[in-house]
């Protein structure tokens, strides 16, 4: 394997430090599809993933970073060099309405904490099931909210190691866009701005998204969420409007629930999953003149494009 020597060189560097060889990223994804990565890293702070990062600079190691993989297709091929995992930058600290938290804490997690101390402005988070980190790089948003909304700041490791803050004017927030996407960086840390409100208020606001996404998503099957991004008249509208609900290669198949989301049956591939996209993008294309771009991030692909 390519990166053998890199490995037992971290394994000697970095004393503790928790990597993984040939490791199956279909488990890392809410799709459980995805070949192996080469190293597989998680790292318990920056400090750390900062030396780390050095290395993979210092000896040409490609770097992948992966939050809790429910937006990104991984190829069956896997992903060569290093897969970073950010779920060990979990501090939280809460300060009157601001909380300053790690990237590697889930979403859903800091939305019940924040409804917990009577803070608003995450309600319509509570059912994304990404990490903070991946929030911010796809201002992941639902119900006329979005990231962008609540964030203030962002610490992040730039691919030498070194720490960077920036603002929230600086990180070019659009739909399902931020700085992030063409910049890499590893963020580890986000600061959050709320308000005060009421507990119970705010939970019976998340409750109301909660049940309307059990009602319309097919959670109960791996997926990905939304695999187009909306244009005007809303992507799950067009596919459904073509026909394609129920479309099906392999195990991968257009779900009869919700048009916008690819479901996997069983044991679909990301090459299914990945030709099935295509077809959509063709058939839309061909049908409504329409072209539809991925929400969902390609990585490991010969052909990345969205
Ligand atoms: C059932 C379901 C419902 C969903 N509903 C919504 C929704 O309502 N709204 C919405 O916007 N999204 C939704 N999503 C998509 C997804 O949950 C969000 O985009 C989420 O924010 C992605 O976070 P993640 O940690 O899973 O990121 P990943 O999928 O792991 O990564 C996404 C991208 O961000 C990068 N990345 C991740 N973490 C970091 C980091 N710390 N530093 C730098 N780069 C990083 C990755 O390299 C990748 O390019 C849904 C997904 C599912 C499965």
């Amino acid at each position: 394997m390519e990166y053998f020597n890199f490995y037992i060189l971290l394994s000697e560097e970095i004393k503790d430090g928790q990597f993984y060889l040939d490791e199956p990223l279909q488990k890392y994804t809410t799709w459980k599809v995805g070949g192996p990565a080469d190293i597989l890293y998680r790292p318990k702070n920056p400090q750390e993933c900062a030396k780390v990062l050095q290395l993979a600079r210092e000896f040409e190691v490609p770097v992948t970073i992966l939050g809790v993989g429910s937006n990104v297709l991984i190829a069956d091929q896997g992903l060569r060099g290093l897969v970073i995992l950010t779920e060990g930058f979990n501090d939280i600290g809460w300060h009157e309405d601001q909380v300053t938290a790690g990237s590697g804490i889930l979403l859903s997690y800091l939305s019940r904490m924040a409804a917990e101390k009577g803070l608003s402005g995450m309600e319509f988070a509570a059912g994304i099931p990404g990490s903070l980190g991946g929030a911010v790089v796809m201002n992941a948003g639902a119900y006329g909210y979005s990231m962008d909304q609540i964030i203030v700041s962002v610490k992040t490791l730039d691919m030498e190691g070194k720490t960077r803050e920036y603002c929230k004017d600086e990180l070019a927030f659009a739909y399902r866009y931020s700085i992030f996407k063409r910049k890499k960086e590893l963020i580890f840390e986000v600061k959050l701005a709320l308000q005060s409100g009421n507990t119970a208020e705010i939970k019976e606001q998340m409750n109301k998204y909660l049940q309307a996404r059990r009602e319309k998503q097919p959670l109960e099957l791996p997926n990905a969420g939304s695999v187009f991004k909306n244009t005007g008249q809303g992507a799950g509208r067009l596919i459904e409007s073509i026909g394609a609900k129920g479309w099906r290669i392999g195990d991968a198949q257009i779900s009869e629930k919700h048009a916008n989301f690819i479901v996997n049956l069983g044991q679909a591939k990301a090459s299914e999953i990945k030709k099935l996209i295509r077809e959509v993008q063709k058939a839309v294309k061909e049908r409504c003149g329409v072209e539809l771009e991925t929400e969902v991030v390609f990585l490991g692909f010969e052909d990345n494009r969205r």
